[in-house]
């Protein structure tokens, strides 16, 4: 026992285990900690945002007033709100930072997809059955052309202070908000130096970094063929700085007299397009561009919509749809190819 060889081992090892519990705590005091904040907004549409951080706090009070303020701005829902106001007044100097980039991605879209997308369309969306009324008729087609004299972006005049409209045409950002909000709210975690993130607003997502497992977010892409209540994933994407925003026809749509209507229209002709694209599930850096694609490609159909990822390499997309036979069939293209993992072959 007197040992001192013996003495000097004990007390080495001694030392070292100390030093190893001291890493183990440091190590667990300096892992970072996830947080995740639900709600709802826009109505009725969920969200969910999960972000690391070492020391947590919790933004929901945060995350929930940036999105009040989004709807205050731009809510068609609320009748003050600065988009209601420009729809009943054809002027609006704009008060919030908001409405001045969301006018100019629509601006761009619109133009690089030939006016397939078009947040002018809400009167047509409307007399379809698709807006707030939900009285379903089916217009005829004198209706459907008077009301596409108030369609068409080109009535929509602003600059970086000011909005002016002509025609009695109405705005509406359905097809591009969501994306929008998750924009905002993903800069709001940023500029609080959140660097893992993953920020999903009815179902669209962005995501940037790991998740706790330290793993890059993945993303399921739903089945456009299944019914709502048995959601089936069809494929699984890792998204690490970029937007995931999905297009379909396969949830908002109705059957009359054997033909099927459904909310996404073709702002050229007033009618719905229904191809053989079945959903457009569409990856930008902003989801805010991806939310505005994914929609534009429901109406450009299959053959279109290869053609400009073709010549858009920051645009990508898995396209489902149903081949000459019924098939379902997909698409992935090239940029994203080795982040998807197809869940059945297509
Ligand atoms: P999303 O789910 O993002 O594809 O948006 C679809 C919604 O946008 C529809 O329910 C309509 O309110 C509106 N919408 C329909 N067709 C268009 C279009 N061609 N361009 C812009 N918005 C549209
Ligand atoms: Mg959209």
């Amino acid at each position: 026992m007197n040992d001192p060889r013996k003495r000097t081992l004990r007390v080495i090892l001694f030392l070292i285990a100390i030093l190893l519990l001291y890493r183990v705590l440091k190590e667990d005091e300096e892992r970072l900690q996830m947080t995740t904040v639900t709600g709802q907004t826009m109505g009725t549409i969920g969200y969910n945002i999960k972000y690391l951080q070492l020391n947590p706090v919790n933004f929901k009070g945060s995350i929930d007033s940036l999105l009040r303020a989004f709807n205050q701005s731009l809510s068609t829902y609320i009748p003050d709100s600065e988009i209601s106001r420009l729809n009943r007044s054809d002027t609006l100097v704009f008060e919030s930072a908001l409405f001045y980039p969301i006018l100019h991605a629509s601006r761009q879209v619109f133009d690089e997809t030939g006016g397939a997308f078009d947040p002018t369309i809400g009167p047509l969306v409307n007399i379809w059955g698709f807006g707030p009324d939900k009285t379903i008729q089916v217009p005829d087609s004198s209706t459907v052309q008077s009301l596409l004299t108030k369609v068409g972006f080109d009535l929509i005049d602003f600059n970086q202070s000011f909005a002016t409209k002509r025609n009695g045409a109405i705005l509406d950002f359905g097809a591009i908000a969501k994306g929008y909000a998750i924009d905002r709210v993903a800069n709001f975690l940023e500029r609080k130096g959140v660097e893992n993130y993953m920020v999903e607003i009815g179902g669209e997502v962005r995501a940037k970094g790991q998740n706790d497992k330290g793993e890059i977010w993945s993303i399921g892409v739903e089945d456009p063929t299944v019914e709502d209540n048995e959601q089936k994933l069809l494929a699984i994407v890792k998204l690490d700085e970029k937007s995931i925003a999905t297009s379909g026809n396969y949830r908002n749509y109705y059957q009359r007299d054997g033909r099927t209507y459904a909310h996404i229209l073709d702002p050229r002709t007033g009618y719905n397009s229904l191809h053989r694209l079945l959903s457009a599930s569409v990856f930008t850096e902003e989801c805010m561009m991806a939310d505005a694609y994914a929609t534009a490609f429901m109406v450009m159909g299959l053959e279109l919509t290869k053609t400009f990822l073709d010549k858009n390499s920051d645009v990508e997309a898995i396209l489902i749809y149903a081949d000459e036979d019924n098939e379902l069939r997909s698409f992935v293209s090239e940029g994203i190819a080795e982040d998807v993992i197809m869940n059945k072959a297509l």
